[in-house]
């Protein structure tokens, strides 16, 4: 009953979501012996607290230490630190790398199962959409400030501002530079913020901003595609994507092409018709990626005299609308005059946003950092 045929064999053990060994996963952190009595002890550090899939990584250590007669076997589970968690994203994304499969494959793969082909993701590893049912709820500074915090967590951001007819984001980070085009003439180059998110924007391309707002469907849907395909990303962990309010049917189909790690619906309680919330989830819905969950924006203020919450809007219905549409609700921003300020003035970057920074947690929660760090399945 050596250490090391205790860890060969845990080899076998697969991280289910994850799709890769426990072991190269870095997740057994001790393995104790006790020869005497027979009895193992396995401390396993999961990627998330409370992982769902507990029960079958327990189950599945101890009928491989079965096989090698270890009967007796106490596993404790602990949680992986930020850091921990960013060393093995490092891990997964160079096993991915070596397994991305080619533009062909994935092309055809994605014919099998969706009408529309899936454009390939390059070096971006996760691609989060921002929707709303309808424009003004703050899509776009959730979009932005979802980024900032992203960054702040160390992570390589970008930010597509696919509302082409709409486009705000590069006036929250305070940009006017044109974008210029590479070496070879054949991709745009992004602008790069003050805290180095990179962005992509109609705004940075057009001299008159007026002429996008007059686009039909089609122009806008190839915009939006040659964002996706003709830009210089590099290597990306995160690409938040700002989606016009909405989205009709022709953007909606290049966005089925992107391949989409999540959707976020911002709503906010002006939108009082509950009509427009099911509109944007039925429409995140439509995007074929996982739905990770609703934040209601500009849910109250805070009076700046006696620091009472208000509300201005009404109660809040974000967390009930979620309930309703059977979708994760992930908190709430309040209207604040200091994020009008800064916005106005292009420094978003200086804003905390302490509520949205619970959202951010949230969507490490749900992995969504790994949902495209998956292995590929092995059939
Ligand atoms: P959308 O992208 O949904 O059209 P925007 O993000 O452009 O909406 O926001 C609309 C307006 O509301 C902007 O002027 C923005 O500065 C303001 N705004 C958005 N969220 C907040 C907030 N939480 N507090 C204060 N103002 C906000």
């Amino acid at each position: 009953m050596s250490k090391s045929a205790i860890i060969e064999i845990l080899k076998r053990v697969y991280d289910p979501e994850i799709g890769e060994n426990i072991v190269d996963l870095d997740m057994v952190k001790e393995v104790k012996v006790d020869e005497k009595n027979g009895f193992v002890k396995i401390k396993i550090a999961l990627t998330v607290p409370e992982c769902p899939l507990t029960q079958k990584i327990k189950k599945d250590v101890s009928s491989s230490l079965e096989s090698l007669g270890i009967k007796k076997v106490e596993i404790e589970f602990t949680s992986m630190s930020q850091e921990e968690r960013q060393a093995l994203l490092e891990k997964l994304r160079s096993l991915r790398a070596r397994r991305e499969p080619t533009q062909a494959e994935s092309g055809k793969r994605a014919y099998q199962g969706s009408p529309v082909a899936l454009l390939p993701k390059g070096g971006i590893h996760n691609i989060i959409a921002v929707v709303s049912g309808k424009g003004g709820v703050g899509k776009s500074t959730i979009s932005a400030l979802i980024a900032v915090e992203l960054k702040r967590r160390g992570f390589r951001v970008g930010v597509m501002d696919a509302d082409v007819t709409g486009p705000s984001i590069p006036k929250l980070f305070g940009l006017t530079q044109r974008l210029e085009v590479n070496k070879d003439g054949n991709k745009l180059l992004p602008a790069t913020t003050k805290s180095g998110i990179k962005v992509v924007s109609m705004n940075l391309i057009l001299n008159e901003q007026t002429e996008a707002a007059i686009w039909r469907g089609p122009i806008v849907s190839g915009v939006i595609r040659q964002f996706f395909t003709d830009v210089e990303w590099g290597e990306l962990d995160y690409l938040v994507v700002d989606l016009p309010p909405g989205t009709s049917d022709a953007p909606l189909t290049v966005f089925q092409s992107i391949p989409l790690d999540g959707v976020i619906v911002v709503t906010s309680p002006q939108e009082l018709a509950r009509v427009i919330v099911a509109k944007a989830v039925n429409m995140a819905k439509k995007l074929n990626a996982p739905l990770l969950g609703l934040v209601e924006n500009m849910a109250y203020t805070k009076c700046t005299e006696c620091g009472s919450t208000i509300f201005i809007f009404g109660k809040p219905k974000g967390e009930e609308a979620a309930k309703e549409y059977a979708v994760p609700y992930l908190g709430e921003l309040p209207l604040d005059p200091l994020l009008v300020e800064l916005c106005d003035s292009g420094r978003i970057e200086e804003y905390q946003a302490t509520e949205l920074s619970r959202v951010v947690d949230r969507i490490g929660e749900v992995r969504v950092e790994l949902y495209q760090l998956k292995a590929p399945k092995v059939r």
